[in-house]
């Protein structure tokens, strides 16, 4: 990890979630064709041992693409035969880092879900090279028609506001005046916690058969213990900074205040360097993944139900979703397991029953919604007694704001922390030429679907009120909003502090699970390492088996 105290750090700092790739590519389910589908066995590399294992895994997303590339060159260097199927639910790899095209045009890509990762994050960064992928500094195409790049509005008044690139200097001058040194011992903070962490990749800590021993062996459960504000109080970072610069990232990154998120995630919210993106979205990453793990792709396929067979091994009944909606119910078996997407959401019956199914976790509900207007955020609605409409226009209002809350308003631990902004995060992505002029492509973070009455405020057009009653986002004219796509995602879990974590194996055999990381961390990196982890530990698992076969 290195963090060098840039100007341009507090940009680097928030430049967070809601950032796009530069420029154009395209994101087709041709594209994602499997680089081999097939349902017969098919054992990779020599068969030293004989017969190839069989192992599942379920889920697309960066565990279960991670588990299958890894796999392959762990059981590859073992010359161990792995035969690796990986089935998906959905049309697509990615999971929760999905692209769509705006204006459903693919120079225009942007990410609906995970949008960036940061220098530290290894295996993406790795992988991205390895696959020959261009990595952008995050929001590299954002207009900068604004004088001010990121707002922090806490629905008042914007807390603080850093001006654009060429005015780093003074960004930095005008952080330390307002926070003193808190950002230094904010900074110092995370990159001690940032190296505990790291320990997780490598010997004597990799692999990890627990994750709570393991926290604990790293010397994070203090942070995973406490909450945000326990964490920064005990380390001596001040209210001010807490409230108005790391609130506002644990808020556009997690949708939490720090009463509620543990100190170790707010420490993640901090460690920003070197944001980047995938040119034409992070999916391709694990894509490429899945192509070089050589594994059978089974996409449109959802495991229905795991059946622990007496004899050992697996049986998965699978529903795949043909044409015109039909489905196809078969049933195939397998010697491993490794369930990678949170338990909760899979619809997947284990039976018989485990003697300890994964816990039902709170995950935050993200609305997030891209749109496309000609209009720019409108100085009339960041305008309030305290920042009256005198002192505004399009150029002070900036280009990203994103959210606390007043001070003196502390909402604690509740789930419903947005309080009086509404919206967690609204950002300008880039601006797009329409009919020979400019248009903006917006992304806008809340916790309740967008409606044509907020939208009409927030870029200031008029909407006729409906006799339906129906204040629908697609209701409203194309002149105003010409384009719009909206998500509801589980998106992460409520980061609550803890100190124990869900258990990598399910049923002390062959049933591996990969979820449980996110109430540590969630992230397309930490979903992507614990891939690793449990790939590791089930191609140890048989190399010591096949010693044993053959003594
Ligand atoms: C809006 C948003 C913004 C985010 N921003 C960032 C960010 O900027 N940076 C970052 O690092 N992280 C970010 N995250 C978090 C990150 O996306 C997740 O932590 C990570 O992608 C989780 O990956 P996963 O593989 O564990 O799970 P998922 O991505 O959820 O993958 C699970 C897969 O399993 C499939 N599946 C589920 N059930 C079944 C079944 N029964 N049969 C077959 N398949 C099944 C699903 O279809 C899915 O494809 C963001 C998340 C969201 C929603």
């Amino acid at each position: 990890m290195t963090f060098t105290l840039q100007p341009r750090w507090l940009v680097a700092l928030l430049a967070l979630s809601s950032m796009s790739p530069h420029t154009a590519a395209f994101q087709s389910d041709l594209q994602q064709q499997p680089f081999r589908i097939s349902s017969t066995t098919q054992p990779l590399g020599p068969t030293t041992y004989g017969k190839a294992q069989r192992v599942a895994v379920i889920g697309a997303g960066a565990a279960g693409s991670s588990t299958a590339y890894h796999l392959q060159q762990y059981a590859a260097n073992a010359t161990i035969p792995l035969d690796i199927t990986i089935f998906e639910a959905s049309s697509r790899v990615g999971g929760r880092t999905t692209t769509v095209n705006a204006l459903d045009d693919p120079r225009y890509p942007a990410e609906l879900g995970a949008s960036i990762f940061v220098s530290v994050n290894h295996i993406l960064v790795d992988a991205a090279e390895e696959f020959d992928l261009e990595a952008l500094e995050a929001g590299a195409a954002r207009p900068s028609e604004s004088k001010y790049e990121i707002g922090i509005w806490d629905g008042k008044e914007f807390v603080y506001k850093s001006m654009n690139d060429d005015l780093g200097f003074l960004n930095l001058v005008k952080l330390f005046w307002r926070y003193g040194l808190a950002p230094l011992k904010t900074q110092r903070l995370m990159k001690s916690t940032v190296a505990k962490f790291l320990k997780m990749y490598d010997e004597p800590e990799f692999p990890w058969k627990s994750l709570t021993d393991m926290v604990s062996r790293v010397g994070l459960l203090d942070t995973t213990a406490s909450t945000g504000w326990q964490f920064l109080k005990s380390n001596g970072v001040g209210e001010k900074f807490g409230n108005e610069i790391i609130q506002a990232s644990t808020r556009v990154n997690y949708g939490q205040n720090l009463g509620l998120i543990h100190g170790l995630e707010t420490m993640v919210c901090m460690a920003t360097d070197g944001a980047m993106a995938v040119e034409g979205g992070n999916w391709r990453i694990f894509d490429g993944m899945v192509k070089k793990s050589r594994a059978h792709l089974r996409l449109n396929t959802s495991v229905e139900e795991i059946t622990r067979l007496e004899e050992g091994g697996y049986q998965l009944s699978l529903s795949k979703k043909e044409r015109h909606g039909v489905r196809t119910q078969t049933e195939d078996r397998f010697d491993s397991i490794v369930l990678a997407a949170p338990f909760q959401y899979t619809g997947i019956k284990v039976s018989p029953a485990l003697p300890h199914q994964p816990d039902e976790i709170p995950y935050v509900t993200l609305y997030v919604t891209l749109l496309v207007s000609p209009h720019r955020l409108s100085p009339k609605f960041f305008s309030t007694p305290t920042s009256p409409l005198a002192d505004q226009d399009f150029d002070s209002i900036p280009e990203i704001v994103i959210t606390t809350l007043p001070a003196g308003l502390d909402l604690g631990s509740s789930p419903e922390g947005v309080g009086p902004t509404k919206f967690w995060s609204v950002s300008t992505l880039r601006s797009i030429p329409v009919n020979g002029s400019a248009q903006y492509l917006y992304k806008i973070f809340s916790p309740q679907p967008m409606n044509a009455t907020f939208l009409s405020r927030l870029l200031d057009f008029s909407v006729e009120a409906k006799e339906d009653g129906n204040d629908s986002v697609d209701n409203v004219d194309k002149r105003h909003i010409s384009w719009s796509y909206e998500k509801k995602w589980h998106s992460y879990p409520y980061e609550y502090p803890r100190v124990t974590f869900e258990d990598l194996n399910l049923d002390a055999k062959g049933l591996w699970y990969t979820s449980g990381i996110e109430s540590f961390i969630s992230t397309m990196e930490t979903s992507a390492l614990m891939g690793k982890n449990v790939a590791k530990l089930i191609v140890n698992e048989l190399v010591e088996k096949s010693g044993s076969d053959l003594n």
